[in-house]
């Protein structure tokens, strides 16, 4: 297998104006198409800094180099000035990029009605180093191009995501799959939430030493804790029969914690449970402010089982909407369990859901108390057999509980209906 280096090129993601997307999107897609990446590495939009990076990837081991940026008509778009550096080769115009280009222009603008003019500097667009050729841009003006520097195929693709995205599909790949035995990167996932990194640590380790020979990840975040299991160097080639046990071994052990075997979100997982058993749902958020209906309606096909979604920040309107009685937030306070067990009533009464949750809690920085600090979050379900609340506390910044605690109304739901534990313990 030969390497893969991308090159990411542009002064935003080195000074946090944007977040990569081109190198996130080309590592997994590249890895499930059986060309796992080797680096990757972002440079500035200057033409020594991009030279450099090309001569240093493309020394040695024969390779395959991807450059993301700097392909279009202003003057901060340097990725060809610096391959032709690279390569000790000078621009030429191609007539074939310039077809592409003139194609693009001739092409009426949809949202005008007029054919669109190129723009200024948009001639640079002809240009290739000499000995390369055109790659074409199905979503966008940029043509990408292609060139061989001694042993290394360089491939430059405009940065845009939509049309990086193209090109690595409709060209790149392609190349690889005609030309390279693709690697077997079997590997298999367990999405755990509602346990620690280090709890659920404890309990596993004892099953690492033996099969030293598949690589397993942990990866924390406010969604719970990934585990990705895959094929170690010793294993290549194979061993999906040893990933598969690894993993079924992990998941009896952290049992009720694994809401996905796959990549797929809790709220997913969620939508599919509830469509299965012909179940709707409600919410009723206070700490969240509605990311937990936010969440849930990003799954297309949500519309089959969310009925309806509230935000009752104030204490006034938790009584107006939901009829949370003012002696239960006088005497236990907004956040509590008895307003969160109001709440999810009240808002089973007023949707007609099949299950009504409702959550209520401190996400701060401020409004912690000794009794009640932030992260104090309540939840209560309410369905026509149950109803009950468990309280959690949380670590993190605002955004983080909000999430968390959106996260763990998910797994509340999720937990009732395949009728396992759901306890008030805290995590973090
Ligand atoms: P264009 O013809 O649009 O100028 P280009 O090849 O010159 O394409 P850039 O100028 O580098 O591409 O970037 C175009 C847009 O795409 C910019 O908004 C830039 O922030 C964004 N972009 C570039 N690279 C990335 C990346 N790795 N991740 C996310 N966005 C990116
Ligand atoms: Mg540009």
């Amino acid at each position: 297998m030969r390497d893969i280096t991308l090159i990411l090129v542009g002064d935003e993601l080195l000074e946090g104006d944007v977040a990569d997307r081109n190198g996130l999107f080309a590592a997994s897609f590249l890895r499930e198409k059986g060309f796992p990446v080797t680096r990757i590495v972002s440079v500035r939009d200057e033409v020594s800094r991009i030279s450099e990076a090309i001569k240093e990837a493309a020394f040695g081991e024969p390779g395959i180099l991807i450059i993301s940026g700097g392909l279009g008509p202003t003057v901060d778009d340097r990725t060809r000035e610096g391959l032709s550096v690279a390569a000790g080769v000078p621009l030429e115009e191609y007539p074939a990029a310039r077809r592409m280009v003139e194609d693009y222009y001739r092409k009426v603008d949809p949202a005008t009605g007029f054919p669109r003019n190129l723009p200024a500097g948009g001639e640079r667009q002809y240009l290739i180093p000499a000995g390369g050729e055109p790659v074409v841009n199905g979503v966008g003006v940029a043509p990408g191009f292609r060139i061989r520097i001694g042993d290394n195929l360089v491939f430059a693709v405009p940065g845009v995501p939509r049309e990086f995205a193209w090109i690595l599909e409709h060209v790149i790949v392609p190349h690889l799959s005609d030309n390279t035995e693709p690697e077997n990167t079997g590997r298999r996932f367990l999405r755990t939430t509602g346990i620690t990194e280090s709890r659920l640590f404890e309990k596993v380790r004892h099953l690492l030493e033996p099969v030293a020979r598949v690589k397993v990840s942990f990866l924390p975040s406010p969604a719970g804790v990934d585990i990705v299991f895959k094929t170690g160097k010793d294993l290549s080639g194979g061993g999906l029969e040893e990933i598969d046990s690894l993993a079924a071994a992990f998941e009896k052990l952290l049992s009720q914690y694994v809401y996905s075997r796959t990549a797929e979100s809790m709220e997913q997982i969620l939508r599919a449970l509830l469509i299965e058993r012909g179940l709707t749902l409600a919410l009723a958020e206070s700490c969240t402010g509605g990311l937990t209906a936010s969440r849930f309606t990003d799954v297309p096909g949500s519309s089959s089982c969310f009925i309806l979604g509230v935000v009752t920040y104030s204490n006034e309107s938790k009584e107006k909407l939901l009829g949370v009685p003012s002696s239960i937030l006088e005497a236990f306070g907004a956040v509590s369990s008895e307003t969160a067990k109001a709440m999810s009533g009240g808002l089973r009464g007023l949707s007609g859901a099949d299950i009504a949750l409702s959550i209520t809690g401190v996400a701060g920085p401020d409004g912690g108390t000794d009794e009640k600090p932030v992260g104090s979050v309540y939840f209560s379900l309410c369905s026509a057999d149950v109803h009950f609340s468990v309280k959690r506390l949380f670590r993190g910044d605002r955004n983080g509980i909000k999430f968390r605690s959106s996260q763990t109304a998910f797994d509340i739901v999720r937990r009732f209906l395949l009728e396992l534990p759901i306890d008030s313990e805290p995590e973090v």
